[in-house]
């Protein structure tokens, strides 16, 4: 093991986040950042359908559940498997591709969602802009969904980097929704580049590309 993994592991089994979620039976110490966005936005209601992109090993998925109950619906996908969680679709596989993006679609059968949440994170390479430059690629993708299957006043949590194309994406997103605010929850490492938009009241348009 490199000495940089042996520092993230001795970091992440110090982080208060990581022994609370343990602690809590939580998947993933990611759940407090939701609920911190939860507890000041009230995005997620009880019997939403919700799409979840980037879920496992499932902390969202968790807390998504215990909020929407047995009449709302979920369908989380990530290019990992994740252990099954009750009424949850999970579909694994690679979100940018069209073949994925399909059987996302499908699971939805034609209805729309009411939230649309990202929290994916591409693999990082460590070169700043082309990190940068994968997280953006992701976000236009995760844009280019809501347009095809967000409801009409739906909200969009996207999780991206700070850097190159941040401003972009975000008069992007100003162009589709009512407004987009921009949220760092506690448990977001604070050196970590990771931010995220939170689009509320998606305006309606279906000009999506894909
Ligand atoms: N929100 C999750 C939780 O609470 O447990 C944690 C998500 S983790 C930070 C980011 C996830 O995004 C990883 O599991 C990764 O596999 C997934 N991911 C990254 N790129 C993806 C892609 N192109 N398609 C699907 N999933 C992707």
């Amino acid at each position: 093991m490199s000495k940089s993994s042996r520092n993230w592991l001795k970091e992440h089994h110090s982080d208060i986040f990581v022994q609370k979620s343990k602690k809590e039976g939580w998947r993933s110490r990611a759940v407090y950042k939701l609920m911190e966005i939860q507890e000041k936005d009230r995005i997620i209601k009880p019997n939403m359908k919700i799409v979840e992109l980037g879920a496992a090993p499932g902390g969202w998925t968790q807390y998504l559940s215990s909020i929407i109950g047995d009449k709302g619906k979920i369908i989380a996908l990530d290019l990992l498997p994740m252990d099954a969680l009750a009424g949850v679709d999970f579909i694994q596989g690679d979100f940018t591709e069209l073949e994925v993006l399909e059987t996302l679609l499908n699971h939805l059968n034609n209805q729309m969602a009411d939230l649309l949440l990202s929290d994916m994170a591409p693999n990082m390479s460590g070169i700043k802009s082309a990190d940068n430059a994968k997280s953006i690629y992701l976000c236009e993708l995760v844009l280019d969904l809501a347009k095809r299957c967000l409801k009409k006043d739906g909200d969009l949590l996207v999780k991206i980097f700070n850097g190159i194309g941040f401003d972009d994406f975000y008069k992007n997103l100003k162009g589709e929704f009512a407004k987009v605010l921009v949220r760092k929850p506690q448990a977001s490492r604070a050196r970590s580049q990771e931010t995220y938009l939170l689009a509320r009241g998606f305006l309606g348009n279906r000009d999506f590309l894909l």
